[in-house]
């Protein structure tokens, strides 16, 4: 790219001073003042012409810059309206970019997608990190036709969504993230990267969607209240949690029947199964 990159300390410092914009620390404005760790990004997300990326959260613009260069349509999500006069300045350049004021968490993607005539759709954000979880989940559960999602997050969350059974990052939404996705994590990005800075570290991680579910399971929706059962009671046995939680309506024997169905000890914790097994699991209870 040959222009001014906004993706700098300076030019982020001469963009906050111009605007007077205060940071709001309620909305997880960290942003990115790295060309390097967005150059990555790009290269991760793999952006094309034919693309249209939706982004979450563009801030004041840092990677939607890029985002614009790359792709045939782009689409940025904000929810602070103090960022959309800046936006649209920062930004007037690029016709291939529309931008919303409103809360993702709210917004009904299906119907924005049908009206802006989307065509292969990538997710590529920095996320507000106080709703990742959220934001992924809803992606996942509304069916959106997604390609792939290549997200900034929490590195603790990254590491959390790649984790094995039995490990102490495993739980519910590593199972959900593996269901629906294979997950790359595709660079490990310091406090210093960002203004102001986290005082977390960061991960780059890329989701490709499966086009079917990886183990054959006859009600997904069935299947993840157990996962959430089971690990809310992360402790006790799997057994106990099961029958003991409010959203399930089975009995000690109907589990036990089914652990030893699949050779597995009635004393088994649910941070001990894998994504196969509780897919498993699921079908014979
Ligand atoms: N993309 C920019 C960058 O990389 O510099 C900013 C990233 S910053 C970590 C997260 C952005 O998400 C902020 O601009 C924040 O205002 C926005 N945001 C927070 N909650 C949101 C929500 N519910 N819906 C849409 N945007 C949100």
């Amino acid at each position: 790219m040959d222009k001014e990159y906004i993706a700098t300390p300076s030019k982020t410092i001469e963009i906050i001073n111009k605007y007077n914009f205060a940071f709001q620390k309620k909305f997880g404005q960290n942003f990115l003042i790295d060309t390097h760790v967005l150059d990555k990004i790009i290269a991760a997300a793999n952006i094309t012409k034919e693309d249209t990326i939706l982004e979450i959260g563009p801030g004041i613009g840092s990677m939607t810059q890029y985002l614009c260069e790359k792709a045939g349509q782009v689409i940025s999500i904000e929810i602070d309206k103090m960022l959309i006069p800046i936006l649209e300045d920062n930004l007037k350049d690029y016709d291939n970019f529309t931008l919303i004021n409103a809360d993702f968490l709210k917004l009904d993607i299906n119907k924005l997608i049908e009206e802006h005539n989307c065509k292969n759709l990538k997710v590529v954000a920095n996320l507000p990190y106080y709703i990742t979880t959220p934001i992924i989940m809803s992606l996942f559960e509304n069916n959106i036709p997604l390609d792939s999602i290549t997200v900034m997050v929490q590195k603790e969350v990254a590491l959390r969504m790649q984790a094995s059974p039995s490990t102490k990052d495993y739980g519910a939404l590593s199972l959900a993230i593996q269901y629906y996705s294979t997950t790359e994590i595709v660079a490990n990005v310091p406090p210093n990267c960002f203004m102001p800075r986290p005082n977390v570290g960061s991960a780059v991680i890329k989701l490709s969607l499966r086009p079917d579910s990886p183990y054959e399971v006859k009600d997904s929706k069935f299947m993840f209240k157990l996962v959430r059962a089971a690990f809310n009671q992360r402790r006790k046995t799997l057994v106990n949690s099961l029958v003991n939680s409010p959203n399930l309506d089975i009995t000690k024997d109907d589990v036990l029947n089914a652990l030893e169905n699949m050779n597995l000890s009635p004393t088994i914790r649910g941070e001990a199964l894998s994504l196969e097994q509780f897919c498993e699991l699921s079908n014979l209870l």
